[in-house]
């Protein structure tokens, strides 16, 4: 079974998102705009409301949201950009910071506010990576 593909570096694109933005959904648009199909991520900033995922290993499904209605620091994100639906898709993780520096850290959802972002975006040549079902985990990853 093929594991990975080889690829290099195309562009870096490096940005800010808007205050009061959704913090994925940009993301994706940013991707949709620029037709990056594959790549990786990495963001710091700040947000004023954060939402996180957890995916339920047995039930095989996002099962539990933690939603942090209060501003905070993005310590640190990271993700890649495949493509899912033959759509750019942005999946990635995020650590989020309180003022007391308590760490919060998940599956980025919509629903993240900015507050001030500021993202590095690799993009890479070569093969398209495609995100389809994988029937041991339930969750789309990509097919090689
Ligand atoms: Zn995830």
């Amino acid at each position: 079974m093929k594991t990975h593909v080889e690829t290099r570096v195309k562009k870096i694109y490096m940005g800010r998102l808007p205050t009061d933005q959704d913090l994925l959904e940009t993301l994706n648009s940013f991707c949709k705009k620029h037709k990056i199909f594959t790549g990786s991520l990495n963001l710091i900033g700040a947000v004023s409301r954060a939402k996180m995922g957890y995916y339920d290993q047995k039930k095989k499904r996002y099962t539990a949201c933690v939603e942090l209605d209060k501003k905070l620091e993005i310590a640190s994100c990271m993700g890649n950009i495949s493509l899912k639906d033959g759509k750019p898709f942005v999946h990635a993780h995020v650590a989020f910071a309180d003022l007391k520096g308590n760490t919060y850290a998940g599956h980025l959802m919509p629903g993240t506010k900015v507050f001030a972002a500021e993202f590095v975006i690799h993009e890479f040549t070569g093969k398209k990576l495609h995100r389809e079902k994988d029937d041991v985990t339930g969750l789309p990853l990509w097919s090689f």
